[in-house]
């Protein structure tokens, strides 16, 4: 069996007595079938030690973004077209809207969002979009930027039914965290489990959204075992048919990464 942990930050992870180097964090997952890892940028500054980081190791693939609540001091729309160009990046993002957290700035972020579709069509990499209680908006941007021509993830999603089969006319994919995990996520279940089998992600977004049995500890991507799981079980499939599919769905999307 193989998992794949389709969004994780693994330079915010916190390496001390538990885990002591990223090496570690990759084997404990490893022996958990999670064998491929997609770590997300969400600062232009903090990109090139995240290139770093990984490096080493060929299972963890990156992005190249600014997160939509990271946005002091702004999108550098020219650094980010020559930092997502590097070959190791395979998607465009963390972008989108977050007007949950930070309702005062849509005009800065959208105009960020923008820019990061754009940079998505120059150099045909597909999008991760972070969205939160902004459905229309996110939408509408998608539609006027074109973002049907490259595709994508909404990740972490916790939006309606109805967005996700927006997004999926336009050729994106829908990825579930932790959070479908929690005890007051009925809502998100329902969704879950009406979602088709060959759209759906798994990942952790770890260090954050530790998934039921591991709240109150920090995240890390072994726990996307955590999350397929119990998606298997609502869905009523096996484990492995849910890996299965979602792990194919992976590498179709992100064409750039390679097993
Ligand atoms: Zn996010
Ligand atoms: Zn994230």
């Amino acid at each position: 069996m193989l998992l794949v942990d389709s969004h994780c930050h693994l330079d915010r992870l916190s390496y001390g007595s538990k885990q002591t180097s990223l090496a570690d964090v990759l084997a404990k997952a490893a022996k958990l079938d999670v064998g491929y890892f997609l770590c997300v940028s969400v600062t232009q500054a903090k990109f090139p030690t995240m290139l770093e980081a990984i490096a080493p190791y060929p299972q963890v693939f990156a992005s190249c973004g600014v997160h939509p609540l990271n946005q002091e001091p702004g999108v550098d729309a020219e650094l980010l077209l020559k930092q997502a160009a590097d070959p190791r990046v395979v998607a465009i993002g963390e972008t989108g809207l977050d007007y949950f957290y930070s309702p005062e700035n849509k005009d800065v972020q959208q105009a960020s969002f923008r820019e990061h579709i754009r940079v998505a069509r120059a150099l045909n990499k597909p999008l991760i979009i972070h969205t939160r209680d902004a459905q229309q908006d996110t939408l509408q941007i998608m539609r006027e930027e074109g973002a049907d021509q490259v595709g994508g993830v909404l990740h972490c999603f916790t939006e309606s039914l109805e967005m996700a089969q927006a997004a999926m006319a336009m050729g994106f994919y829908i990825s579930i965290s932790g959070i479908a995990t929690f005890k007051n996520a009925s809502a998100l279940q329902e969704v879950v489990k009406a979602l088709p089998l060959d759209r759906l992600l798994v990942e952790t977004d770890s260090p954050y959204l530790a998934p039921v049995p591991h709240r109150g500890r920090e995240n890390e991507p072994a726990f996307v075992r955590d999350v397929a799981q119990f998606i298997a079980d609502l869905r009523h499939i096996p484990l492995d048919e849910l890996a299965e599919a979602t792990s194919r769905n992976f590498f179709e999307l992100f064409k750039l990464a390679k097993k």
